[in-house]
């Protein structure tokens, strides 16, 4: 298949679509990216790359990085991770109080905002200190995707910190109801750290190839995560990577995949390649427009889908 001519294809019929969507505002240093930008890469099980437009310009990855931390916890805890944290989708907004507050504060999966910080909060307990814990996802997320300087965008994560009065308030019902072991305030400020990772399509695309095998890197050959884990990663991003679009996600689409506010999706097509795509102009969903829009081009031209 000549996936360079089909995402050229896609590149061309997407341009129109640039212009609709609002670029992400209540987090003020996202507000500045300018809207009408693209970028998508595919990457094969051989090392292969292909993208289109701006495939080496970093962008906020926000809630993609759920993604990574949710592995290294799955990783440490197994299925002892389930007893702080569910797998089911949540038909709410992602960073609803009202569900969290019904359920006792057990959030309803680990993408959703309250299920993300516990996550986080898992993560510092088991290191014992929030720069050990970032300091463990930053490799982790330098490994996979190769690039050994891959930081987070400091001024993002204080605008996060400045407006997070309802990520804080998550957290605390958390702790109230005996959900959170460790510091609100500096268990929250490091969630906000990884959500400003700033990644190309070409890197996230990259880093997200184990879990289209099992677990393991095919070009390098590390094992990351089991492969039976590494199903249950794709069962809940197929379920629940999208916030509340996610059955709409994975209606048009048909893939596991995880979209952040930065207007990133990264997609996994099992046992053939890892997908990411940008475009920061948001749905009413906050999941990308023209990245939902391009996904659902490729794997109708290329008939890949898990389907
Ligand atoms: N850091 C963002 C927040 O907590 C993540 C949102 C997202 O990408 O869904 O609001």
């Amino acid at each position: 298949m000549d996936y360079q001519a089909i995402l050229e294809e896609i590149y061309e019929e997407i341009q129109p679509e640039l212009k609709r969507g609002k670029v992400a505002d209540y987090i003020p240093a996202l507000a500045k990216v300018e809207q009408e930008q693209f970028a998508m890469t595919i990457t094969l099980e051989d090392g292969s790359v292909f993208s289109v437009g701006d495939a080496k310009k970093q962008f906020s990855i926000q809630s993609i990085s759920k993604v990574f931390t949710f592995t290294l916890a799955l990783d440490l805890y197994s299925t002892e991770l389930y007893k702080r944290v569910g797998v089911e989708p949540s038909g709410n907004p992602f960073n609803s109080l009202v569900q969290l507050e019904y359920e006792n504060g057990i959030p309803r999966n680990p993408f959703i905002n309250a299920g993300a910080i516990a996550i986080t909060d898992s993560l510092v307990t088991y290191y014992k200190d929030q720069y050990k814990t970032l300091e463990v996802i930053m490799n982790f997320v330098r490994d996979l995707s190769g690039n050994p300087s891959l930081s987070f965008d400091q001024e993002v994560a204080n605008s996060e910190m400045a407006h997070g009065d309802r990520n804080l308030s998550l957290a605390h019902l958390m702790k109230s109801f005996g959900n959170f072991e460790n510091d609100v305030t500096n268990t929250v400020m490091t969630y906000f750290k990884h959500c400003s990772i700033t990644m190309s399509t070409e890197e996230l695309s990259r880093a997200f190839l184990f879990l289209a095998f099992a677990g393991k890197d095919p070009i390098t050959g590390r094992e990351f995560i089991t492969s039976s884990k590494t199903k249950r990663i794709n069962a809940v991003m197929l379920t629940c990577g999208h916030y509340d679009a996610s059955g709409e996600f994975a209606f048009h689409v048909g893939l596991p995949a995880k979209s952040g506010v930065g207007g990133g999706i990264a997609a996994v097509v099992p046992g053939k390649m890892s997908i990411a795509v940008w475009s920061p102009a948001l749905n009413k969903y906050g999941n990308s427009h023209a990245g939902t829009l391009a996904l659902e081009k490729f794997t109708t031209k290329t008939g890949v889908s898990i389907f």
